[in-house]
């Protein structure tokens, strides 16, 4: 699903170039759960923007779906963003005003379905989150962990084929860590997505298929412990 080749990311700083990609390669098929670890400013961050087409690399390759969205107009690659990524931020990001509900269906209204069929399948999703009772609270009268239920239920509630998740848990304590992770877990291998997950979790990064680390702009595969839920 998601193809990376040979990415480099360079930001203009005061103090000059800063290199934090220096020639990534990475491929998460369908299905699959791929882990993302690394220091603070390793460019974790950095990886999960260029391959959610939010911004644009110094130089390599983004594939989705086999497709080089690199030269492609805006228009083209914030359609491919909509229709086929999900993204979830290290802070929500949910929309303050609008019930949990509301906001999972926000993406599916996007795209075009009607309010029923869009909060339909919000309910269906919050519910497979745990979040049954929590439907038509507002973002503030909500704890952090289910916030986080929530913006994983919006990143899939279009059955992307790409998730990108960049420290989902980051600020939970570890029993919510634990509760969320294996809710986004247990849907990502129910509906086949790619998932690629940033995380400074290690206890959650030994239950995904493949762990690799960021480390001097290069990506090293982590040997698998690999133990599955
Ligand atoms: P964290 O674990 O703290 O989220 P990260 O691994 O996600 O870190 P990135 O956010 O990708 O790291 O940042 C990598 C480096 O690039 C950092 O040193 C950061 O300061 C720098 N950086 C990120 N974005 C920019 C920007 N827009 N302009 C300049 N430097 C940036
Ligand atoms: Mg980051």
């Amino acid at each position: 699903v998601l193809s990376v080749h040979d990415l480099t990311r360079t930001y203009d700083t005061a103090a000059g170039g800063l290199t934090v990609l220096r020639g990534v390669n990475l491929d998460v098929r369908p299905g699959e759960i791929v882990g993302l670890i690394g220091p603070s400013g390793s460019g974790k961050s950095s990886l999960l923007h260029a391959a959610g087409l939010l911004e644009h690399p110094t130089s390599g390759e983004v594939r989705i779906d086999g497709e080089a969205v690199g030269g492609l107009p805006e228009r083209a690659r914030t359609h491919i963003r909509l229709a086929r990524i999900g993204f979830v931020y290290q802070f929500h990001h949910l929309l303050p005003e609008f019930d949990a509900r509301d906001n999972v269906a926000l993406p599916l209204r996007i795209a075009g379905h009607a309010l029923g069929a869009a909060r339909a399948r919000a309910e269906e999703l919050l519910v497979a989150l745990g979040l049954a009772d929590r439907l038509t609270h507002q973002p503030s009268q909500l704890s952090g962990g289910e916030r986080q239920r929530v913006a994983v239920a919006r990143a899939l509630a279009n059955r992307p084929r790409l998730l990108l998740a960049d420290e989902p848990t980051g600020n939970l304590d570890p029993a919510t860590s634990q509760t969320v992770f294996e809710a986004l877990h247990d849907l990502a291998k129910k509906s086949g997505v790619a998932a690629l997950i940033a995380t400074h979790n290690m206890e959650l990064a030994g239950h995904m298929d493949r762990v690799f680390a960021l480390k001097d702009g290069h990506l090293e595969e982590r040997p698998a412990e690999s133990q599955a839920y």
